[in-house]
């Protein structure tokens, strides 16, 4: 008799999953997605969406219009926890939906670690469907003032932050308005967990474009017009950009299930939870027990042959097979203005070339998945 796959959240992890949803369903398992959007946005092209280089269009997968293509079920909720023991995942609506097996690639999020004053203007970088309102509100904000200095604070001195920074400045110069400030609160330095050769790149190609970078100083606090360091300085901004790294979904903590440091769900090299079998996991939200994981897409995209191999083998009492995280990954960091870093082991490269190889690699990962739309 057919069973009942859960696919919660339609991340980066479940794409192979979803391409294949026909695969399933031909062998008489019925197959449900439960998300808050109807699409689910590519990372690695957010900051480029801030900076006006693609259109959200361009940068996002139609989950639930490919899900309901192959007569399978999609429901637009957050899911807000799972009883692992009676093998329900629970909606924040009060629905419960029950499965045979479930898989997670609900990703992580921004942690609120720093007071945000009510009203605050803060735009988290995740979810990254938010830095198109991000982008509305800075353009709007930027026509609007033609006297006044327009200051744009992001808080945070990792990758993240330094894409969003870069791509701020791309957005004021393309649309030809008057420079807005653009402040980076790094915290101890930029880029503080990279050698030095990407670190001194990255404040390079930021301070030349007269962007501010703040270091050995804390944001303790975020006001509705001013952002407030431990130094007990206050200083003026309009619009914040909270990029102080990830945490994954608090849904597993919540739900007393095995855990990670992180509270991300534990997995074993089958991506499956060693406590419960019959549920696996993906992307951000997973904290792979063999070797902890970096908090970055490449590891999803990885795990998505493993993720659909298993979840059908898991159904029909198939073997499952292990994943291996593979060698050190190509990062590329967009920094606007149509500059990349790219940093792949000991090798580093700057420029017009870095930014060209992440286009081309992040347009043409829309275009496999797109094409199942
Ligand atoms: C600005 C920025 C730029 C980045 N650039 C890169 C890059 O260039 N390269 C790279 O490798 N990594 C990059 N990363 C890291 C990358 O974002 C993550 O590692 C990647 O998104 C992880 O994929 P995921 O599918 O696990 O999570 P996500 O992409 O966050 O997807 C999670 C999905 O689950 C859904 N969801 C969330 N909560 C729930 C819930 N409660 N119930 C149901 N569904 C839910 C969401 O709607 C979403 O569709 C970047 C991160 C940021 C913030």
């Amino acid at each position: 008799m057919g069973k009942h796959l859960v696919l919660a959240g339609g991340g980066h992890a479940h794409m192979v999953t979803l391409q294949n949803l026909p695969q399933i369903t031909k062998r008489g398992h019925q197959v449900t997605v439960i998300g808050p959007s109807d699409f689910h946005y590519y990372s690695g092209m957010g900051p480029g969406m801030l900076g006006g280089t693609y259109k959200p269009e361009e940068i996002r997968f139609k989950t639930r219009h490919v899900v309901e293509k192959y007569g399978c079920k999609f429901i637009r909720e957050y899911i807000k926890k799972i009883d692992p023991q009676k093998k329900v995942v629970m909606l924040e609506s009060g629905k419960t939906v029950s499965y045979d097996a479930v898989s997670f690639n609900v990703g992580s999020r921004v942690p609120r670690d720093i007071l945000i004053e009510e009203g605050a203007p803060v735009f988290p970088v995740k979810p990254i469907e938010q830095l198109h309102d991000a982008k509305q509100k800075v353009t709007g904000l930027l026509a609007s003032s033609s006297e006044k200095n327009v200051i744009l604070s992001v808080v945070g001195g990792g990758p993240a932050a330094c894409e969003i920074a870069g791509n701020l400045f791309q957005l004021a110069k393309r649309h030809g308005m008057k420079e807005p400030v653009i402040r980076v609160f790094a915290g101890k330095k930029l880029m503080a967990h990279f050698p030095d050769i990407i670190r001194r790149s990255a404040y390079k190609t930021l301070s030349d474009r007269g962007i501010e970078i703040i270091e050995q100083k804390y944001v303790s606090e975020i006001k509705q017009t001013a952002v407030m360091t431990d130094s007990g300085e206050a200083w003026p901004s309009d619009i914040v950009f909270l990029a102080i790294g990830v945490k994954p979904t608090p849904i597993f903590r919540k739900s007393v299930i095995e855990t990670g440091p992180d509270g991300g769900l534990l997995v074993n090299r089958f991506l499956q939870s060693p406590q419960y079998p019959e549920i696996f996991g993906g992307g951000d939200c997973i904290y792979f027990k063999e070797k902890p994981l970096d908090k970055v897409g490449v590891y999803a995209v990885r795990e998505n042959p493993v993720l659909f191999h298993n979840l059908l083998a898991f159904l029909e009492d198939r073997p499952l097979m292990p994943f291996d995280p593979g060698e050190e990954y190509l990062l590329i960091f967009n920094m606007g203005g149509g500059i990349g870093i790219l940093k792949k082991k000991w090798f580093f490269y700057q420029g017009k070339g870095a930014f060209l190889l992440k286009d081309f690699i992040d347009r043409r990962f829309m275009k496999k998945f797109q094409a199942i739309e």
